[in-house]
């Protein structure tokens, strides 16, 4: 697995060690279980919505190093987006990390850590999972708070 050992930028292996909105929020709104089994990563995602404002974003689960990572630097780079904007930035993510072309103005920020999943295909997956599965919750994810709006 040496070849592997270049992907594991600094980036990486810091939040995979110490991710960032480990755990699940209290007055989350939503949330979603996500599953690779090519890698056997599972993650739950927790979202607070305020309307279209993403307040919070955290999440559980285990997996590879990738996997983790990209849900600390994910939950790190969204909270305060709008639906919209997360939804913007996971299509340039998702550009990134499969290898197409970049929009001019695309800026990943410390996102930028993950794209080196485009020379492992097989990884693809670990990266994009828990955006994937924030998706879904933010889709129609079941309610884990009751608090009145
Ligand atoms: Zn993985």
């Amino acid at each position: 697995m040496s070849e592997l050992r270049d992907l594991y930028q600094e980036v990486i292996l810091e939040h995979a060690k110490r991710p960032r909105h480990f755990g699940r929020p209290e007055g989350a709104t939503c949330k979603a279980d996500g599953h690779n089994p090519l890698c056997g990563d599972r993650v739950t995602v927790y979202v607070t919505l305020d309307g279209d404002t993403i307040r919070d974003v955290a999440f559980e689960g285990a997996g590879c190093a990738i996997s983790t990572a990209s849900a600390s630097l994910m939950s790190e780079a969204l909270c305060g987006k709008s639906v919209q904007d997360a939804a913007r930035l996971f299509s340039r993510f998702h550009d990134a990390v499969t290898g197409a072309p970049l929009l001019e103005d695309a800026d990943l920020g410390k996102l930028e850590a993950l794209t080196g999943v485009k020379e492992f295909p097989a990884r693809v997956k670990c990266a994009t999972l828990a955006w994937h599965t924030l998706q879904a919750a933010i889709r129609g994810g079941e309610l884990v708070s009751t608090e009145a709006p």
